[in-house]
């Protein structure tokens, strides 16, 4: 895409309310998880649970939280083996791309499809799934007003690896490209701690993370395929 040219995607039309979000690291690998609430209704969802699942339901009844959803990003182990747990534990529903569906294991609750644009309502507040694949087949970010959450996408200063099975670098590209061009001062909540800080924004990714600032897409291949991380 050129300098100046308009977004192919009008992803912050009337997005609804933000949820409140508090991040919580869990697990041996560095994996951030979200808990997102409503504050009038104490509805709750949890992005990616995984690991130490009775913590982050200590940390929901804590606030006084009710979990209703649980929120995924992709269907990689790390961010999908707390689910059973979770939905046994709290009843909630699975909010999965139907790409990756298949992959969760959550006997007998509902799945509710994240479809791309598609708006997920959390008590009176809201977020937008941006299906965004390259990590994975039917990897999504969840938009809210103000904050975005980009699981294996986007990184602090780095961005998912494009070699597992379901990854392709030029979708990595394109999403990453369709992230970059969110409101500056959208906060970043990534999948993993990878970065300097644990959060950032758009504006300090576009300016510094280097998968970010690559001229051309052969650029940023070379780049991708070169590094692990
Ligand atoms: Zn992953």
């Amino acid at each position: 895409m050129s300098a100046g040219a308009p977004p192919l995607h009008d992803d912050t039309r009337a997005l609804p309310a933000a949820p409140e979000v508090v991040q919580i690291e869990v697990g041996l690998v560095q994996n951030f998880c979200e808990i997102l609430f409503c504050p009038d209704t104490r509805e709750a969802a949890i992005v990616d649970p995984a690991f130490e699942v009775d913590r982050l339901l200590h940390e929901a009844a804590r606030r006084d939280l009710k979990v209703k959803l649980a929120l995924i990003t992709h269907t990689h182990h790390d961010h999908i083996d707390g689910v059973e747990e979770l939905c046994q534990k709290t009843g909630a529903a699975v909010v999965v791309n139907p790409r990756e569906a298949a992959a969760v294991s959550a006997p007998g609750r509902t799945l509710i499809d994240a479809v791309d644009g598609q708006d997920v309502a959390i008590g009176r507040r809201g977020l937008r799934a941006l299906v965004t694949p390259g990590h994975t087949v039917g990897g999504t970010c969840y938009l809210a007003d103000g904050y975005v959450v980009t699981g294996d996408v986007m990184f602090v200063g780095g961005c998912g690896r494009t070699d597992f099975p379901g990854g392709d670098t030029a979708q990595m590209w394109n999403s990453l490209q369709r992230l970059a061009r969110l409101p500056e001062e959208t906060r970043v909540y990534p999948g993993h701690d990878y970065g300097e800080t644990p959060t950032s924004t758009i504006a300090h990714e576009v300016r510094t993370n280097r998968f970010l600032r690559c001229a051309t897409f052969e650029d940023f291949r070379a780049l991708r395929e070169q590094k692990r991380r």
